[in-house]
């Protein structure tokens, strides 16, 4: 199989999921379109399209397709939307989201990985996309309120700059809790206060801060 074909088993294979029948079209459509290989180490490149993380460099992961299927789906990403994104990682999950959405601000605080998902995904063509290397605890003020904000590294508690950067109406996805499980959360920010929309549970790398 090329990897057209494992990227396309892969979905099919998401898609039996029960979460994963309420995916919406524009969601399956970027998972479709992503050239995931191209996010994976190259030693790993058989595993590309495994439905599991992978090792990347700094002892991070790149997340799980389904995963990243649910948290995209969960932050309901519309065209005209500005998503705020904390952890790039390989870039998969913000190359995923720059399909979509109109512009994606992606904090990474290692800096040899925020330049090596820059460089691809300026390679891939996605010229949508901000990356920012440094600490993504406190959000990105200066292009503050968000249509959305995905996190993609566990915190104790949700940090209260990226509730307050939310617009109202907007959505949170963020894994929370302690080693070694975590809840996934979708929230809605309504009159000011972050509502469950849904959850799930996840185990995700932890927020590093300096
Ligand atoms: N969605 C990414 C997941 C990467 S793992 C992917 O699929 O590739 C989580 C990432 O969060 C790691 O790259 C880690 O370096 C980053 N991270 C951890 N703490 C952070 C912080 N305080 N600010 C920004 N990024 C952080």
């Amino acid at each position: 199989m090329d990897f057209d074909q494992q990227r396309a088993a892969l979905i099919r294979h998401i898609l039996k999921f029960k979460e994963g029948k309420k995916f919406s079209r524009q969601v399956v459509a970027a998972l479709k379109r992503v050239p995931r290989h191209r996010f994976v180490d190259p030693i790993m490149l058989a595993t590309a399209y495994d439905d599991r993380a992978l090792p990347i460099d700094c002892n991070q992961t790149i997340s799980q397709p389904y995963v990243v299927g649910i948290m995209t789906n969960w932050l309901a990403p519309e065209p005209h939307h500005r998503v705020l994104e904390i952890g790039t990682g390989s870039g998969y999950q913000t190359a995923v989201l720059a399909e979509i959405v109109q512009t994606v601000y992606s904090i990474e605080f290692h800096r040899s990985l925020a330049d090596k998902a820059r460089a691809l995904l300026d390679e891939l063509g996605y010229s949508n996309v901000l990356i920012k290397s440094g600490d993504g605890y406190h959000g990105l003020a200066q292009e503050a309120p968000f249509d959305g904000i995905i996190v993609t590294c566990r915190v104790e508690k949700v940090p209260p700059s990226l509730m307050e950067q939310l617009s109202d109406g907007g959505r949170m996805v963020i894994p929370v809790g302690p080693e070694p499980q975590q809840v996934l959360f979708a929230y809605k920010k309504i009159r000011g206060s972050l509502k469950v929309l849904d959850r799930d549970l996840v185990r995700f790398v932890p927020l590093l801060r300096k």
